[in-house]
């Protein structure tokens, strides 16, 4: 067997897919052969928008002279070796890298985070949850114990990731591996029970809220409850990524904040898609200028060229680990490629590429895709529009007053992408909501035909 879609559906498990879909000899799998600035090139020449940009990692498109360089100029020296009792050029600077864009104008002085390395989004949130674990027992606060953490937040599919993420349609099957936590209402205004206005055709939930701001009081009331035993606050700042892309309200990522420093909890921020750009800051935390014990980073790390993650972790932290040998205070965790010299390389093409151009071509995409969503407001079936930064989300609705969703056996945004996908878009949905997420360096025509496509599409599904 040679051909490599019959290769594919005989002997490839793809991720989160129902197979017995996948395999379907009527429907070859779509094979993608190339890659070039913001589209996707299948074997037989098509070319695709990635709307996605292959799921939130890309940032500065396909084939991108200085990141293919920087990987090829590494390789001439290694490709891999352990970060266990050796260190490599590559890696030191990429700690400094991250730790100076997330303390932007800060001097070096002030910097009190450390920079721990793995391969994903997964593993980045599960050495935090491990280090907080470790730290409250080192510390002499083992009776801090419980996670607080939003519905339908996720943070990947490890069995710690599953265990903060509360993902019912996600994790359900596996409760029986999972820790306790605690579940906070989220911060997600469009459904929001808490939230008295009605919808208006044109105007984001979010900005039209009406409400007291319930979602704070129910996050102070959570971490009352849990009083002594609360550890740490995990959450998405800004945007839920997998949860729907629900946006929050502009305040509220400060105001738990404030909560967890008033109460002797460790905010555990997960930037691992909102991160570089995405929501229009280098992270989402900025914006409300608010400093997390620790970061998770991931996705866009690379650049989308590589599977690479870090966790930043404050000072305060690390220092619980500190100690003689014998008092086997280590963190005793770590994978085979943690700081893997090409994925660092090409990290650190990545963060000067953002400086010298990315940030300012995700702001045009930003202003881009606003002029768009107008258009969708207008279709019967577009219940919301949000945007946060560079990413665009427009949820489709049975009933627009009522908010009342289509029955998801339907699958209604699975048919709008495959319609997008006939014409030249690639996306995923989040159930029926439809995400426009380009990489940065996505042209004004590009952001118009995606648009476009995506209109089309679901005015073909939906009429
Ligand atoms: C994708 C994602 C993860 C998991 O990352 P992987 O690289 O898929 O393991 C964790 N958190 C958030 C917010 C994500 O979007």
């Amino acid at each position: 067997m040679s051909n490599g879609s019959a290769i594919d559906q005989r002997y490839v498990w793809h991720p989160f897919t129902q197979m017995k879909e996948w395999t379907d000899p009527d429907t070859p799998p779509l094979m993608i052969v190339g890659g070039e600035g913001a589209e996707l090139i299948d074997e037989d020449g098509n070319r695709y928008i990635d709307g996605n940009a292959s799921i939130w990692t890309n940032l500065h498109g396909h084939r991108v002279p200085e990141l293919d360089e920087a990987i090829q100029e590494q390789l001439g020296k290694i490709a891999h070796c352990s970060s266990l009792g050796m260190a490599s050029q590559p890696a030191a600077e990429l700690a400094y890298g991250l730790l100076k864009m997330f303390y932007q104008d800060s001097e070096e002085s002030d910097w009190q985070h450390r920079v721990f390395f793995s391969d994903d989004g997964s593993t980045a949130m599960e050495a935090a949850l491990k280090m907080v674990h470790q730290a409250r027992q080192q510390r002499g606060e083992a009776n801090r114990q419980t996670m607080i953490s939003l519905s339908t937040g996720y943070h990947g599919d490890t069995v710690g990731a599953m265990s903060i993420g509360q993902s019912p349609l996600f994790h359900q099957t596996y409760k029986d591996l999972l820790f306790p936590t605690k579940e906070v209402m989220r911060p997600a205004c469009y459904r929001c029970p808490y939230n008295q206005a009605k919808p208006v055709k044109g105007q984001e939930a979010r900005l039209s809220r009406k409400c007291h701001f319930e979602c704070v009081g129910e996050m102070k009331q959570a971490i009352s409850e849990a009083g002594e035993a609360a550890s740490a606050v995990v959450m998405e700042p800004s945007v839920q990524g997998a949860g729907g892309m629900a946006m929050m309200p502009e305040g509220y990522l400060r105001e738990v904040a404030d909560l967890c420093q008033q109460n002797g909890l460790w905010l555990i921020l997960d930037e691992v898609m909102t991160g570089f750009g995405r929501t229009g800051a280098p992270f989402a935390c900025h914006k409300e200028e608010v400093i997390p014990d620790l970061l998770a980073l991931g996705k866009g790390m690379t650049g989308g060229y590589l599977p690479m993650a870090a966790t930043l972790v404050h000072d305060q932290i690390y220092e619980a680990f500190l100690g003689e040998y014998e008092e086997l205070k280590t963190f005793f965790h770590g994978h085979s490629y943690s700081g893997n010299p090409l994925g660092a390389a090409v990290s650190n093409a990545n963060l000067r590429l953002l400086q010298e151009r990315g940030f300012d071509q995700a702001k045009a995409l930003e202003d881009n895709l606003q002029q768009h969503a107008p258009l969708f407001w207008e279709l019967d079936h577009v219940g919301d529009v949000r945007q946060e930064g560079p990413i665009l989300a427009i949820e489709l609705v049975e009933d627009f007053s009522s908010a009342q969703s289509f029955p998801f056996q339907r699958r209604i945004g699975h048919q709008v992408c495959q319609e997008c996908r006939k014409r030249g878009l690639l996306t995923r949905p989040i159930l029926d909501v439809l995400v426009l997420m380009l990489p940065y360096a996505a042209g004004e025509e590009q952001v118009e035909s995606a648009a476009s496509i995506l209109r089309e599409s679901i005015e073909a599904v939906l009429g």
